[in-house]
C-alpha cells in the first residue's frame, strides 16, 4: 500500500513518541495518572503556573536528549524517495521535525515556542530553559507569564493546522494511522476525513475503534513495524 500509494497522510499519536522514551500522558503511568491532571489545564496553569513548570523542569529536558526513531526516520526516508508525505501529529515533541518530515501538522500544539499570555510575545521555548530549570516561572518584560504553544484543556486545537491536516487526509490516497489509540477526540476523528477509495491503515499496540474499517491492521512494535514496511518498500523500488 506504501509502494501504491501517491499521496500519504500520516496520524501519529503518543505511541511513536514512546518509543523514542517519552511518556504517554494519557495511559497507565503516565502523568496524567499519577495525580497531576491539572498539567495541561489551561485555567489551571492561570491560576498557578508552577503546576505546569514543576513538570516541565523534567519534561524538556527529556524531550531534548531523546532522539526521533526509526519509524519517525521512516516516514521522513519516504518523502526523501519521492513520495508525497504529511504528517500529522497529536504529540507535542518536535521529532518528526527533528527526522526531517516536512509538513508536520501539530494538532495539539507544540513545545517548541512559547507565547506570553499577556502581551503575545513568542519565543523560542529554548531561550526559556535556563529559567525554567531554575524553577522559576518565566515571565515577559511585560510581567506576563509565557504559555507554551502546547495546545492545553480549555483552548482551542491550532486551526491552521486543524484546517490543513483536514486537507491533507481527504487528499490522500492511503492514511495511515500510527501509535494511536483513536481515543482523544477531536484528533481521533481525523481519518474520517478521507475520501471514498482511500485506503486506511493502522499500526498500534492496542486495538483501536477504526480498526474493523481499516484495510490493513498491525498490533505490533511501531519502529520494527516500520522498519519492515520500509524494507519491503525498498526493494520494490529497486
Ligand atoms: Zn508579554
Amino acid at each position: 500500500m506504501v509502494a501504491e500509494a501517491e499521496s500519504i497522510a500520516v496520524l501519529t499519536g503518543a505511541g511513536i513518541s514512546t518509543a523514542s522514551g517519552i511518556p504517554d500522558f494519557r495511559s497507565a503511568g503516565g502523568v496524567y495518572s499519577s495525580g497531576n491532571a491539572n498539567v495541561f489545564d489551561l485555567n489551571a496553569f492561570i491560576r498557578n503556573p508552577s503546576i505546569f513548570y514543576t513538570f516541565a523542569r523534567s519534561f524538556y529536558p527529556q524531550v531534548r536528549d531523546a532522539q526521533p526513531n526509526a519509524a519517525h526516520q521512516a516516514l521522513a526516508e519516504w518523502q526523501r524517495r519521492g513520495k508525497e508525505v504529511t504528517v500529522v501529529t497529536q504529540n507535542v515533541d518536535d521529532y518528526h521535525q527533528r527526522a526531517g518530515s516536512s509538513p508536520v501538522y501539530t494538532v495539539h500544539g507544540n513545545h517548541i515556542h512559547s507565547t506570553c499570555l499577556k502581551c503575545g510575545d513568542r519565543v523560542e521555548t529554548e531561550t526559556l530553559l535556563p529559567l525554567i530549570l531554575a524553577g522559576e516561572i518565566p515571565r515577559c518584560s511585560c510581567k506576563g507569564v509565557y504559555k507554551p504553544d502546547i495546545t492545553f484543556f480549555g483552548e482551542m486545537l491550532p486551526e491552521y493546522d486543524w484546517d490543513a491536516s483536514v486537507a491533507a487526509i481527504h487528499r490522500a490516497d492511503l492514511v495511515l494511522v500510527l501509535g494511536t489509540s483513536l481515543s482523544v477526540y477531536p484528533a481521533a476523528g481525523l481519518p474520517g476525513y478521507r475520501r471514498l477509495g482511500a485506503k486506511l491503515a493502522i499500526v498500534n499496540r492496542d486495538p483501536t475503534p477504526l480498526d474493523p474499517e481499516a484495510d490493513c491492521v498491525i498490533h505490533g512494535d511501531l519502529c520494527s513495524v516500520m522498519e519492515q514496511v520500509s524494507s519491503l518498500f525498498s526493494k520494490d523500488r529497486h
